[in-house]
């Protein structure tokens, strides 16, 4: 979204300083959210989310697949993940891991577990 869209409020500054302590948390580093903005973004879309003023978006949603990746919204996150799709494993770029609840969405389109190596998927248990 262009910045011309956006507009500034006022908050406490006491709150300011519980977000920077929120950001230097692993919830922080999980949910992806790097800035203050992030963080503020995310809990007014959660309560609107909540109490039906937002309209609920699934948490993920696949953007689209090809045979080396898959490319996954995190609306939670409010991010864009790209899900590699090695001969072996999976690797999500977001969280730069072999294992994450990206790749587990992933590992749940049709379209990508047709593209996985049937012996992948016998030893991984997919
Ligand atoms: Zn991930």
């Amino acid at each position: 979204m262009a910045r011309t869209e956006w507009t500034k409020t006022n908050i406490p500054k006491h709150m300011l300083t519980v977000i920077d302590r929120y950001l230097d948390s692993d919830f922080a580093r999980e949910r992806g959210l790097t800035s203050r903005t992030d963080v503020i973004l995310g809990a007014l879309r959660m309560l609107f989310e909540r109490d039906g003023f937002y309209p609920h978006r699934p948490r993920f949603e696949p953007m689209d697949v090809t045979n080396e990746r898959v490319r996954i919204v995190d609306n939670a996150l409010q991010r864009i993940t790209t899900v590699r799709l090695r001969s072996r494993y999976l690797l999500c770029e977001l969280c730069n891991a072999r294992e994450c609840i990206h790749i587990d969405f992933a590992l749940s389109l049709p379209d990508v577990h047709r593209l996985l190596p049937t012996r992948s998927r016998v030893s991984r248990g997919w």
